[in-house]
């Protein structure tokens, strides 16, 4: 297939272009590299660097197969103190991108949407019919871009596959985690590893979970890479389909902290800190459904080997 590939200079967009590049399809990436960096497109496909407001009518003019939209402002944080931030640059952008796919016929779609549609659950595993109220602007913004996409496939035909990614972590050979502002735990514990931070902060101990810190379902990016081609595949003209995706289990901020310091064997000082805001105490992913309509299953489920994968590209990142 011929794909496009928005947002793929960035971190799940650059593992991803690069598997479909591997698989045999033609990638062209669309990114204004904001936040994304042209070396992590990957070798062979063509970049187009500009945004998708300007850009996505004259690129998807040539005729594409399909779309992976994973082009978005991503940080929660920011998402509350500048919310018209991410209601353009998200939701205004995936529209135009879905009125240029609909000019131009592009048939397929899939979409880069997350758990933070879902909020607080009410059940952990979180399945894909629980409750969508999403507690922050950045959430808000992807669970109205998933419900724009559910009315274009149904008035329009598009064939479309939302996957809701929990916590991405890991890296694939040469593509990985490179973001300016570092507001993840693995990057963050990393870079203690590293001597360019002293401590880790652990974000309150009294959380009612086993250890008293927040857990999160952490999933290997290629296991996320791989979900994305077979949604591909899975995609039906007409239908909006909307996977879960992690690993399904949960690993606690203290057991990622430990994981870190077996991988890197350094002690990685960690101090308890408050509680974040709009943290939910613990976050699972019910994939049942990926699991059944895909046959996907995420292979890489052990979190030393999560942080092994990082902690080889953080420092590959070194000596670059
Ligand atoms: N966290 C932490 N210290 C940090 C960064 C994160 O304790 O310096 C915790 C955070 O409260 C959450 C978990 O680690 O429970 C994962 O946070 P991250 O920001 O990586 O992803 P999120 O779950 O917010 O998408």
């Amino acid at each position: 297939m011929k794909l496009l590939v928005t947002g793929g200079a960035g971190y799940v967009g650059s593992v991803c272009a690069a598997t479909l590049a591997e698989s045999g399809h033609e990638v062209v990436v669309l990114d204004d590299l904001s936040t994304g960096h042209a070396d992590a497109v990957p070798d062979g496909v063509r970049l187009v660097e500009a945004g998708i407001d300007e850009a996505i009518g004259g690129v998807l003019a040539e005729g594409f197969d399909g779309v992976l939209h994973f082009a978005a402002k991503s940080l929660v944080g920011e998402s509350m103190q500048d919310p018209a931030k991410y209601w353009h640059g998200n939701v205004v952008t995936s529209l135009r991108l879905l009125d240029a796919m609909r000019e131009h016929g592009t048939p397929r779609l899939v979409f880069s949407s997350t758990a933070a549609t879902y909020g607080e659950p009410e059940e952990v595993p979180i399945a894909e019919t629980a409750p969508t109220r999403p507690t922050n602007t950045y959430g808000a913004t992807k669970l109205a871009i998933d419900h724009a996409i559910t009315s274009y496939a149904a008035a329009h035909g598009l064939a479309a596959v939302s996957l809701r990614y929990f916590n991405v972590a890991g890296a694939y050979g040469r593509y990985g985690e490179r973001h300016g502002v570092e507001t993840h735990l693995i990057p963050i514990v990393l870079q203690v590893a590293l001597g360019q931070r002293e401590r880790v902060q652990v974000y309150g101990d009294d959380w009612p979970t086993e250890d008293g810190t927040c857990v999160r379902d952490y999933i290997h990016v290629l296991d996320l890479a791989d979900a994305h081609l077979r949604a591909l595949e899975h995609a039906t003209a007409g239908q909006h389909k909307i996977y879960n995706l992690g690993n399904g289990l949960g690993f606690s901020v203290k057991q990622v902290i430990d994981a870190c310091r077996e991988v890197t064997g350094h002690p990685i000082p960690a101090d308890v800190a408050p509680r974040r805001a709009g943290d939910p105490a613990s976050l699972v992913a019910g994939s049942e459904r990926a699991r059944a309509e895909l046959g996907w299953k995420p292979e890489r489920v052990d979190m030393v080997g999560i942080v092994r994968d990082a902690w080889d590209f953080t420092r590959s990142r070194q000596g670059a």
